[in-house]
């Protein structure tokens, strides 16, 4: 039992996204379906829209940063009522038994957590479609509710860029008498440099251009470092206790790992395929210091991360765009033109309006 749904899709490698229609299933008893509301633009939506990691099912109808109201719910749904207003982030399942599963850290899952989009249902072996979409049916397990206080449109991204910087802050417990670095100044770092301060710690921006200092004190940080400039990398030398490096490309990590202080770690955010250069590994033993990653985070993770955004009136920055002008989106994306999420207002696709 299914229902037609109007979408975005991208139908193959360089093909333009366009409308698509397409089938979601009736809830099943622990169903939510969600009338999606903003849909936020993450860089994961491009790679898998290009095939860039060779995994893409097309056509694909990306999208995993889904606020949206709860308009009906299955039978056994007992969180969630019409008229709610949730969220959907990255994933809508995993096996729910493997130790990572039991322990709350489903985005680990040893037997690979289901994508909100390009996965396989582990139900009935249909594709996953995501958020650029009317509609989404999502187990309740895997919904969270978004608390009142929070604006809906900038709360989107929370779901995947939030969550991605917010979980290492709390995983290696920063807090109050803490020294944190954020290098990047995207979607990813504007949320950390956020996080770090509520969390108490201070805070830098380390970025390889010059110009970012009064827009990263804007933000939270009380400190900004160029990295191309060895004036200002030098003298940081054993200073942090944590680096949050959401660079997405790869890059030399050696001068961010010199200015950790003893036991201190660098943890990436992004996939940036193999470290090149090598990490010199005097730089590790030295200080005791680590190179460590970190992927989005739980289901129970995510519903602390938004409240904690309702109790520290935490948002992202958004740039609101129409369904229609995704693809002049994307482009801009790829150039790091975006202050610093693209948020899609959903109710632009029942607008019909022609692309710009
Ligand atoms: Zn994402
Ligand atoms: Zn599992």
């Amino acid at each position: 039992m299914t229902d037609a749904i109007n979408g975005y899709a991208c139908a193959a490698p360089g093909a333009a996204l366009a409308p698509f229609q397409f089938a979601r299933r009736h809830p099943r008893v622990d169903d939510v379906v969600i009338e999606i509301q903003y849909c936020g633009v993450c860089h994961s939506d491009l790679h898998q829209a290009h095939n860039d990691w060779g995994n893409t099912r097309y056509p694909v109808v990306p999208g995993h940063e889904i606020i949206g109201r709860v308009i009906n719910v299955g039978a056994s749904v007992s969180r969630f009522r019409t008229g709610d207003i949730v969220g959907v982030g990255c994933l809508v399942d995993s096996c729910g038994d493997c130790p990572p599963c039991c322990e709350g850290e489903e985005q680990y899952c040893l037997n690979r957590p289901t994508p909100t989009y390009n996965g396989v249902d582990r139900h009935d072996g249909s594709t996953t479609y995501g958020g650029y979409s009317e509609r989404i049916v999502v187990a309740e397990k895997f919904v969270l509710r978004i608390p009142d206080r929070l604006d809906l449109k900038a709360a989107a991204p929370l779901l995947c860029a939030g969550i991605t910087s917010y979980s290492p802050l709390r995983h290696w417990n920063v807090g109050r008498g803490q020294r944190v670095a954020v290098v990047g100044l995207g979607g990813l770092g504007h949320m950390g440099l956020k996080f770090a301060k509520a969390l108490g710690a201070e805070v830098t921006l380390i970025t390889r251009s010059a110009g970012k200092e009064q827009e990263a004190r804007r933000l939270g940080a009380d400190d900004v470092l160029v990295s191309s400039d060895p004036a200002q990398i030098g003298p940081a030398a054993g200073r942090f206790d944590l680096i949050l490096d959401t660079i997405p490309t790869p890059h030399d990590l050696n001068p961010y790992l010199s200015t950790l202080r003893l036991n201190g770690t660098l943890v990436l955010v992004g996939l940036i395929g193999p470290i090149a250069p090598p990490v010199h590994s005097g730089l590790l033993v030295t200080a005791r210091r680590s190179v460590a990653g970190s992927a989005i985070g739980g289901v129970e993770q995510m519903q602390e991360m938004l409240d904690f955004c309702a109790a520290h009136d935490i948002n992202c920055d958004v740039e609101m765009i129409r369904m229609q002008d995704i693809n002049r989106a994307y482009e801009r994306l790829l150039k790091s033109d975006v202050r610093y999420r693209f948020v899609i207002d959903m109710g632009s696709l029942k607008a019909r309006v022609p692309a710009e």
